[in-house]
């Protein structure tokens, strides 16, 4: 690891170093890359992507933006990760130093700004006005804006994230990939509460899903693995990580998913109760003396397989825990394993079948127990699971027999790509 410590800002008009261009390339070549931006409060997540062959430039993660200590890992491919440590006030700053990063000679993948084509921003919620991704404009933006209303925590420094880029590369095509979008879809009586209805119509309350970036990119992988038409099948993507969700995709489209209004419903997962009786929430702000805020945090942070085993929310402490003989950590276990198991039933239900059950995320892909568990339930529906086969970790394949009657994948997700392939078909 290299450290950078006294990394020189550079100005916005020495960004666009023509000369360098000619220095590393021998001249103008036109470009397919996109760099993909995903911000957070205190964080930007960004990959550049060459979309010639969809490889990986360089990818990096701006931590405690904002905050004391702020630093960057930027990983450019085939060379050494640096640590960059500077002072990052705003996202802008950061995006200012990832810029650099991206261009310089020593550490950088591309000789000068004028090689990013465009910008995809991932952004949290669109809710519905947005079904698709879109090029960025005011219009976008005021959009955008006005769902903050509905995500209050994460359109914000989605759109800080762009207004940033927006300063520093002011010439470039930028696109939103909304995380709500592929879930729009879904039928009216998949998202419709049983609230009363005027509360719809007041506040747009209603399932809106999440994760929808990676539910889409495991469904197209999974038909063009399976060499047949998205259109044709009947598809259960299941995103199995810290945060966790599951999609009925029939003929290509959304028919539900589990999480809701906000991401907090559906399965169990790392920190978030997932369903619960609503009754409780009341009950608990009362006997405990909570604030609305404070049973969020509850309910979204010190949940989950967190909260009923007491050890950890990642799933790796989780099954050591489990295999020392904590009885705790077994019951979270078991209780998320239920949760996707009554979940793939209903979804199979609503669907009348499924072609294809389908794992991916940290979880999802990397533990060959929770799917043996979890596809045990299903020999009712002619799943076989093939234990050599399933006995890998993080790898795209199939992991049920040949005489399976649906078919058991694991294929590992990547928003990032997902994202710059809806980018690069918008600004083409
Ligand atoms: P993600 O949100 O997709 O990054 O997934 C993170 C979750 O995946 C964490 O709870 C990890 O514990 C879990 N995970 C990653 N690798 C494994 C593994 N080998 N076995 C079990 N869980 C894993």
């Amino acid at each position: 690891m290299i450290f950078y410590q006294n990394y020189n800002i550079m100005k916005q008009e020495e960004i666009n170093f023509k000369d360098n261009k000619d220095k590393f390339l021998g001249g103008y070549i036109k470009t397919m890359n996109i760099l993909v931006i995903n911000c957070g409060s205190s964080s930007l997540k960004y990959q550049l992507i060459d979309m010639s062959n969809e490889s990986v430039l360089a990818k990096g993660l701006a931590e405690r933006i904002g905050i004391e200590g702020s630093r960057i890992k930027h990983e450019p491919t085939g060379k050494d990760k640096v640590l960059i440590e500077k002072d990052m006030p705003d996202h802008k700053a950061a995006l200012e130093i990832v810029t650099n990063a991206l261009v310089d000679g020593e550490i950088g993948s591309i000789a000068s700004m004028d090689e990013i084509s465009a910008v995809g921003h991932r952004v949290v919620h669109g809710g519905e006005k947005f079904s698709a991704s879109v090029i960025i404009d005011e219009n976008v933006m005021k959009g955008i804006e006005e769902c903050i209303n509905i995500a209050p925590l994460h359109n914000p420094p989605n759109i800080m994230g762009i207004r940033a880029c927006q300063e520093l590369m002011p010439n470039v095509p930028m696109v939103a990939v909304f995380d709500t979008a592929f879930h729009q879809t879904m039928p009216e009586d998949s998202y419709i509460y049983a609230l009363p209805y005027e509360l719809y119509e007041k506040y747009k309350i209603r399932r809106y899903g999440a994760h929808g970036t990676s539910h889409k990119y495991v469904a197209y992988r999974t038909a063009e693995l399976l060499g047949k038409d998205l259109s044709e099948l009947k598809l259960i993507t299941c995103h199995l990580g810290n945060g966790a969700s599951i999609a009925a995709i029939k003929n290509g489209k959304v028919v539900d998913t589990s999480m809701g209004f906000t991401p907090l419903e559906g399965l169990i997962m790392g920190t978030r109760c997932g369903d619960i009786d609503p009754a409780i929430v009341p009950f608990i702000m009362e006997k405990e003396n909570l604030t609305p805020s404070e049973v969020s945090d509850l309910l979204n942070k010190k949940s989950g397989v967190l909260g009923i085993s007491g050890v950890s929310s990642d799933f790796r402490d989780i099954e050591d825990a489990m295999a020392a003989g904590n009885h705790r950590a077994k019951l979270s276990l078991e209780i998320f394993n239920n949760a996707v198991v009554k979940y793939i039933g209903s979804y199979a239900a609503i669907m009348d079948g499924v072609d294809a059950i389908i794992f991916t995320a940290g979880l999802g892909e990397n533990s060959k127990e929770a799917r043996e568990e979890i596809c045990k339930y299903f020999t009712y529906l002619g799943v076989e699971l093939d234990l050599e086969a399933n006995d890998m970790r993080g790898k795209e394949r199939v992991v049920s027999t040949e005489n399976s009657k649906v078919k058991v994948m694991v294929v590992p997700t990547n928003e990032e790509l997902m994202i710059a392939r809806d980018t690069l078909g918008l600004v083409k």
